[in-house]
């Protein structure tokens, strides 16, 4: 067994963010390989009403020292700055570790949990790569308002930024090895100047990668096909707000937002959290699904386990991932956001037990 510890910097967060948590804690100790050292730092609108600020330095610092961050989820909606706009320290981490790739893989694990009709387990499998860091997001404390009439956020679209998500999207195409691998763009490049910028960077990054198909999606139309046949999509990429809009469709599709993981990775840095917010209206009921938390903790033992080289850990990601799959495989075993009457301990249990 590795003698590897790593150490990982917990964000419990507001809401639900705790709850879930606690469940994905306990099944990265369980697992009992690799071994894990856990670290909570303040955050969230709470550590903002307890010291004044959602996202204290020193909680930056930890994250940016840790193996990896788990992260549940941030900000109430009652809590807000003086001008009206709510605190986003999840996005502010994103911008300050340079998270640029934001990934989340939508993947159906019981056919029952779709709103579509026909689908079985495993029938819609596809990644969704979420530009994190500009976009129309890059005018997020910049958009102007001026004399209460006129206001303009911009969509602000890098070269460099542009190439690097679309080359980890090609890049997760070949690892994913599907047949056939593809890439679809997803842009709106028959309107606007960013979005024909950002389809002629993925062009010119495509073809490094000939074996990958090339596909392309203007965002309206996706947002049907998605819905019509979700099962030709392997890895799609996008800027930052489409990305952010389609990413919920998905969850959509696979039993919603309780069902969604989600890395935010950088050169040096990540982040996994599961897709969802705080969810106020159901916390501290038991209500919540733990399950995006504890796929967010498989996603981060895999990235672990890419990174160093460490068998154990991508090991410990498939038993995570292997032990949902069973549990929710059972007709009604799940929260009632899946159509279970379990509570958010009693499913996290049932995937602890198989594990
Ligand atoms: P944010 O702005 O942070 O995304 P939000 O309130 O818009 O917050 P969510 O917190 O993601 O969005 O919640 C959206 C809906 O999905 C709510 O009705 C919530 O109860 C439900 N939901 C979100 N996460 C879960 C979960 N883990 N389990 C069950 N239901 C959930």
């Amino acid at each position: 067994m590795s003698e590897k510890v790593y150490n990982i910097a917990v964000l419990k967060g507001d809401g639900i963010g705790p709850e879930v948590v606690e469940q994905a804690l306990i099944a990265l100790r369980e697992i009992g390989a690799p071994r894990f050292s856990f670290t909570e730092h303040p955050c969230g609108a709470g550590c903002y009403l307890e010291c004044g600020e959602p996202l204290p330095d020193a909680t930056v610092e930890a994250c940016r020292t840790a193996d990896a961050v788990l992260l549940g989820a941030m900000g109430l909606p009652d809590i807000r700055w003086d001008d009206g706009t709510e605190m986003r320290p999840q996005i502010d981490l994103r911008i300050l570790l340079d998270l640029y790739a934001g990934v989340r893989p939508i993947y159906l694990y019981n056919g029952d949990h779709s709103p579509l009709k026909g689908l079985g387990a495993g029938a819609i499998d596809f990644v969704i790569l979420r530009e994190n860091v500009e976009g129309l997001f890059a005018s997020m404390n910049g958009g102007i308002e001026l004399r209460g009439e006129v206001a303009v956020d911009s969509m602000v679209i890098t070269r460099s930024g542009t190439e690097r998500i679309v080359r980890y999207a090609f890049e997760l195409a070949v690892q994913r090895a599907r047949s056939p691998m593809r890439v679809t763009c997803v842009d709106k490049a028959n309107v606007f100047k960013s979005m024909a910028f950002f389809r002629s960077v993925y062009d010119r990054v495509a073809d490094e990668f000939p074996d990958v198909e090339r596909d392309y999606a203007y965002v309206d139309a996706l947002s049907m096909y998605l819905v019509q046949r979700p099962r030709d999509y392997d890895v799609l990429v996008a800027e930052n707000m489409y990305g952010d809009i389609i990413s919920d469709l998905a969850a959509g599709l696979v039993g919603g937002l309780g069902m969604a993981p989600s890395g935010d990775i950088g050169p040096d840095a990540a982040v996994f959290q599961p897709s969802h917010g705080t969810a106020p209206d159901i916390a501290g009921k038991g209500l919540a699904n733990p399950i995006a938390m504890i796929l967010s903790a498989a996603l981060m033992l895999r990235w672990l386990g890419e990174r160093h080289g460490d068998g154990e850990a991508v090991q410990g990601a498939a038993r995570i991932e292997e032990a949902v799959q069973r549990v929710v495989s059972e007709a009604g075993a799940g929260t009632p956001d899946i159509g279970g009457t379990m509570t958010t301990g009693e499913l996290g249990k049932a995937i602890i037990e198989v594990l």
